[in-house]
Formats: C-alpha cells, structure tokens, sequence
C-alpha cells in the first residue's frame, strides 16, 4: 500500500500475475496501513491477501487501541498473518523498550489467534529470540511440518523471519526455532548480498519463502540480467519475484521451477492459503 503505488497499484497487481507471481501477500506496518491492506485485499479474493501489524519502526505510536484494532484486522478472512513486527536495533526509530514491549504483545497475540507470525529483525538476535520463547511461539513448530497434518495445530505459530540478512548463527538458530526463512532481492546484490548467497544453500526446500519487499530492495543486478526490465523509477514490484527466484535457483545450484514449485507451495502452507485462492 506503499504511495509510490498509488497512481497504478491494479496494474502492477496485473504484471504480477501476468508473470506468475499471484496471489500476493500485502505486509502492513501499522494499523492505518494494515487497515488500508485489509480493505485492498478484499476487493481482491484469492488474489490479495494482507498482514496486520506494527512495524518496529512504528513501535512508539502504538498504544491501548493498538491490539484491539489488530485482533479486528486479523478477524478478516483477507488477514492471514500478525506482522510485520520485530525489532530493529540497527536504526532504533523506536526506543528499544517500547520496541520489545510492543514486539511481545503481537507475537502473544499470533499465539493466541493461531495464526502466522511475519517477523522483522535487525541487530537483535537476542531479545528477538528471548522474546518468541517467551510468547511460547518456538520449539513446537515441527510438528506442523508433516504435511499430514493442517498446519494450524493448537497452540502452534508459525513464523517467518522476513528478508534475512543475518549471519550463519542467526540462520543456524532461527531455523532451530522452527521459523521460515524469508529471502529477497537482496541476494542479488553481489557486495551486500554475498554472505547471504552462500547461507540461502543451507536453508531446507521446505523453511524458503520468496518476498520482494516492494516497494524497496530493487535488485541491483536486474538491470545487467534482463535490460529492460528494471523499473524505471527504481521501484521494487511484485513481478520481479520471478528474477528473485532465478538468482535464488542459482546459488542453489536447482531448477528454477523446481524452486518455484516449493516456495509456492512453502507460501501456501505457511499462510494457510488453499489452491484454488480460499
Ligand atoms: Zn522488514
């Protein structure tokens, strides 16, 4: 819902799907912009859907309405995820005690609704992780990974660890926690993204999910891959999900289709979405 859509958000959704990438996952960031999400995405059954959550970024505007207005959001069946929320100690836009407090409240809140958690993390590791132990979020995912059984089990949330920059470590221990790892375009950046091309080998076919972060973290070596294809205004869309997966396939050493295929079928799961878009 990001304003640099606002002149053509149906034309982009259109692209997207014009290249496969359907449906798509709108990530709110506060309650004004998940409540904008929310009504966005039920103009388009089965084909948008939307998270509902704050931003650690956004963290000190929160307040008494804050879950309240959260747990209404997560009441629509277009809403299949609490988040994004987290902490971000690299830019602190939020004191880190309110961060923490509020970080805590939404992921007990995802607990308690039994739905998906999309996590954000920067230079937190630590309380981050202290915090989903806490909530009682970590350590009884696996069960959920049978496939036998529907992935909402009680008590159980799922969670994703949305663009994942961190270290071995931080892979190493997330994927201890039963989380999902979430990777964008910024594998494709050859100086940032060089740790993270060697890591994305290690994560399993089934912990991959595939994200753009539109409207930033336009690939940087899209330009050199396909001319032409890079936006014009350097905007991050939708439809570059396709180049992100290629680049993803390649440091794999895998099928490009093949990733597809289990990243598609890792959304579907994790957020609960049937095949045909219910
Ligand atoms: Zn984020």
């Amino acid at each position: 819902m990001h304003p640099s859509f606002d002149q053509d958000r149906e034309a982009v959704t259109a692209a997207a799907q014009a290249e496969g990438v359907s449906p798509l996952i709108i990530t709110g960031t506060s309650v004004k912009d998940s409540r904008k999400a929310q009504e966005y995405a039920a103009l388009h059954p089965g084909k948008l859907y939307a998270t509902a959550g704050v931003h650690p970024h956004d963290a000190k505007t929160c307040n008494a309405a804050t879950l309240p207005a959260l747990r209404e959001l997560a009441a629509h069946d277009a809403v299949v995820a609490i988040g994004e929320c987290g902490l971000d100690y690299n830019r602190d836009f939020s004191p880190r005690p309110v961060q923490r407090e509020w970080f805590e409240k939404q992921a007990a809140l995802a607990v308690e609704l039994g739905m998906p958690l999309f996590l954000h993390e920067r230079d937190a590791a630590e309380d981050f992780t202290a915090i989903l132990r806490a909530v009682g979020v970590c350590g009884t995912l696996r069960k959920s990974y049978s496939g036998a059984k529907p992935y909402r089990l009680q008590g159980v949330t799922n969670m994703v660890v949305h663009c994942f920059t961190g270290t071995e470590a931080e892979l190493e221990r997330y994927l201890e926690l039963g989380a999902y790892i979430g990777v964008t375009g910024w594998i494709c950046d050859e100086r940032r993204g060089q740790g993270l091309r060697s890591l994305v080998r290690r994560i399993p076919p089934d912990r991959l999910l595939l994200e753009t972060d539109a409207p930033f973290l336009l690939p940087r070596d899209l330009k050199k891959i396909a001319p032409g294809e890079k936006s014009r205004s350097g905007r991050n869309e939708p439809r570059f999900l396709r180049h992100i997966a290629r680049v993803i396939a390649q440091c794999q050493e895998k099928d490009e289709e093949q990733l597809a295929r289990e990243t598609r079928e890792n959304t579907r799961r994790f957020f609960g979405i049937g095949e045909a878009g219910t």
